[in-house]
């Protein structure tokens, strides 16, 4: 009989995930009874996606503390390499930071096919305040890239936008370096 092997076990067979992706696992979670592992591009982080993301932590410290929501900053970068930045409840106090960003590049009449999304945290999967889910949104318009550095933390859904992303075709890149910070942001929400 064959031995009980989990998927992220070195032992276990490998799925097919390309060549674009890092052999060893980055990170696994338990989604109810399916254990999820997710892999790391290869390709290392660009300069510039380094600054967008700072840009979208620094967006975040301007989201007021709240017992119901997460502190999040997003920054939209166009194919043509225009910029739109927002935070959580910025113009609504039922949007999230990438919705904001979002509008604020539509309002703008830029093109979003094609174009980026840099999160301080894991854009989401799930909500109860508004239908569409922020990982839904990006899929709808076409975004090509998704940038974040802390995956969401378990504190009010269980989110699985980055999967969701990776699945509708969209190349996601976590950046657990910079994740520390965007937790320390959230840590009103962890009883600290
Ligand atoms: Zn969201």
């Amino acid at each position: 009989m064959a031995p009980d092997l989990r998927v992220d076990d070195a032992a276990a067979p490998r799925l097919d995930i390309g060549t674009g992706y890092l052999a060893a696992p980055h990170t696994g979670r338990f989604f109810g009874s399916t254990f999820v592992t997710t892999y790391e591009l290869r390709r290392g982080l660009t300069a510039r996606d380094e600054e967008y993301l700072r840009q979208a932590i620094d967006e975040s410290r301007k989201c007021v503390p709240s017992a119901t929501s997460y502190r999040v900053g997003a920054v939209v970068v166009t194919r043509s390499g225009a910029c739109f930045a927002g935070h959580t409840h910025e113009t609504s106090p039922t949007h999230h930071a990438e919705q904001e960003a979002v509008k604020k590049a539509l309002a703008a009449g830029a093109e979003l096919r094609g174009a980026a999304m840099y999160s301080s945290m894991e854009p989401c999967s799930q909500r109860s305040s508004e239908p569409e889910s922020c990982s839904a949104m990006m899929l709808r318009l076409g975004f090509a890239r998704a940038v974040f550095a802390a995956y969401e933390p378990d504190c009010f859904v269980q989110c699985r936008g980055a999967l969701d992303l990776r699945l509708g075709g969209v190349e996601v890149r976590a950046v657990p370096a910079m994740a520390g910070e965007v937790l320390r942001i959230n840590s009103h929400l962890r009883g600290e």
